[in-house]
């Protein structure tokens, strides 16, 4: 069984065909799937899915920073009461991102930091969107790391050195999807010292689909490329890559065995 720790499965993209990708996803043996929150307009789909699939698909609670905008306030007052009266299996996905708009640099900080305050208090794991922000993240995390704070590095794409600063906070995985299949990335190169043990796996669903279905819409049953294409890093068999991250993602996620 293979768990997919990142997919949006409850966006417009498959308001035609939800449920056949989903269960297209469980066919392939991708039984779980973790669905990262994005703004207040899609927590109701979200929540919909979950309850359509409550065994198969688990709900995270957060602002993307992407969502952060002139009325931060309002939204992340919503996050925050939604968060706090119902269970989910972390919050996400949050973070920071600059590489399309600086504009709202220090709200996206305060929203990271806020949101991080929170899952230490309901100790939930939270799953981090990094784009080129690693270090604004590195100072909210170095400022707020302590042994209760678990994580994961979402579309991991940074050097060795990010890896090792990741590994280094104690409770943090990196979450790999398609990107680790693009030839052009090389992403394989900063994971020469991170044990099979710190990797979770993910697609990012819709976007950012594996190599052969690159440039198409992505979706949970594609997760087998990723793990396909670790398999290959790691010169491992594929059955030893499927049963060691669905251990680290139910781990990180207190999911039992
Ligand atoms: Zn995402």
């Amino acid at each position: 069984m293979f768990i997919d720790t990142h997919t949006h499965l409850f966006v417009e993209a498959f308001n035609d065909d939800r449920e056949e990708v989903v269960r297209r996803a469980i066919d392939s043996g991708v039984e779980i799937c973790l669905l990262p929150n994005i703004d207040v307009d899609t927590i109701e789909a979200m929540h919909a899915l979950s309850e359509r699939f409550p065994s198969n698909c688990h709900p995270m609670m957060g602002l993307h920073p992407g969502s952060v905008k002139e009325d931060w306030e309002e939204r992340i007052e919503v996050i925050r009461q939604h968060l706090f009266s119902r269970p989910y299996i972390a919050v996400g996905e949050i973070g920071m991102d600059l590489y399309w708009d600086k504009t709202f640099i220090e709200a996206q900080r305060e929203v990271f930091r806020m949101q991080v305050q929170w899952a230490k208090e309901l100790n939930l794991p939270i799953a981090i969107h990094a784009r080129e922000a690693f270090q604004e993240i590195y100072e909210v995390l170095d400022e707020l790391n302590d042994d209760s704070l678990t994580g994961v590095f979402h579309c991991f794409t940074g050097t060795t050195e990010d890896a090792a600063k990741i590994l280094d906070y104690g409770g943090f995985k990196l979450g790999l999807g398609g990107v680790l299949t693009y030839k052009s990335a090389k992403l394989h190169r900063s994971l020469v010292n991170v044990p099979l043990e710190a990797i979770v796996l993910e697609t990012d669903a819709p976007y950012l689909s594996p190599t052969p279905h690159r440039g198409k819409r992505n979706e949970s049953s594609y997760l087998l490329h990723v793990a396909e294409k670790l398999a290959d890093i790691y010169e491992r068999p594929l059955f030893e890559i499927e049963e060691q991250t669905t251990i680290n993602a139910k781990e990180l996620f207190k999911m039992g065995t």
